[in-house]
């Protein structure tokens, strides 16, 4: 190993926290995986707050995965991760076996409204899965959460309805484009009677889609929108 190399890991040492992994489930073609992390140094008892990873992916390269699923006492949670392209982290997330420690630089977190009453829209593409599992969460299962969520593929259509039937968000394909895929299902909605609409994944979606309702009437602070790829 260079020197470079040697000093680039050590450097990650002294600047990255550990956590382990409990276990790793890998949906339909291994290019959707659920981790299930052990996270001593996290705290994840802060009320209306999604966090996130930012986990070391490859030398220097760090990406952000969404905190589901997470247990207060135990400080475990699960990471959902999309691996359907070539990317550091779907290469990364592949990997990965139960009882390898990873690394990660720090948990960021995004203050969201209490939405444990009204009405919320949720749309998004299957990156956002566990984004919109852990607002779920933090909606102590509002049964007004509904949506739509783009899942290319159709045997990870039927393992999310299998895995987590009270999703509550219609699966839809990929259709002539992650937004074109959002607007055909949206087209067909009174949008107007949300308290909130959140969208999450593809950036150029995420905006699209912002701009589009707005044109729809809705006000800008109705709308929680997060971009995660582009
Ligand atoms: C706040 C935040 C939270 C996030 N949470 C999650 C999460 O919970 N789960 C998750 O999977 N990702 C999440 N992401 C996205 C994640 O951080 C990475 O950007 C994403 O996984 C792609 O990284 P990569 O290294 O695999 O690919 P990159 O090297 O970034 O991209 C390689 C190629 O793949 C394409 N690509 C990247 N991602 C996708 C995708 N999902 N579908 C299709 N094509 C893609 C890119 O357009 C590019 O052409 C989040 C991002 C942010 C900012």
């Amino acid at each position: 190993m260079s020197f470079k190399h040697k000093a680039i890991q050590l450097l990650e040492k002294q600047l990255t926290k550990q956590a382990l992994i409990l276990d790793i489930r890998p949906w339909h073609n291994d290019t959707f995986f659920e981790v299930d992390l052990h996270v001593p140094d996290a705290d994840f008892s802060k009320t209306n707050t999604v966090q996130h990873l930012k986990c070391r992916v490859a030398p220097l390269t760090f990406n952000d995965y969404t905190v589901s699923g997470w247990d207060v006492e135990t400080r475990t949670c699960t990471l959902m991760i999309h691996a359907a392209h070539n990317g550091a982290g779907a290469e990364w997330v592949k990997s990965l076996s139960k009882s390898d420690e990873i690394s990660y630089l720090k948990t960021e977190q995004h203050r969201y409204p209490a939405m444990d009453h009204g009405k919320w829209l949720f749309l998004g593409d299957q990156s956002a899965v566990g984004h919109f599992l852990a607002l779920k969460q933090l909606a102590n299962h509002n049964p007004n959460i509904s949506g739509a969520i783009i899942i290319p593929d159709i045997e990870h259509c039927k393992q999310l309805r299998y895995f987590y039937p009270d999703f509550g968000l219609k699966s839809i394909p990929l259709h002539n484009g992650y937004t074109e895929s959002i607007l055909a299902f949206l087209d067909q909605q009174p949008v107007i009677i949300y308290d909130g609409i959140c969208i999450a994944g593809n950036t150029t979606m995420v905006i699209e889609v912002r701009n589009y309702l707005k044109q729809r009437g809705i006000a800008s602070n109705k709308i929680k929108a997060q971009g995660f790829w582009e």
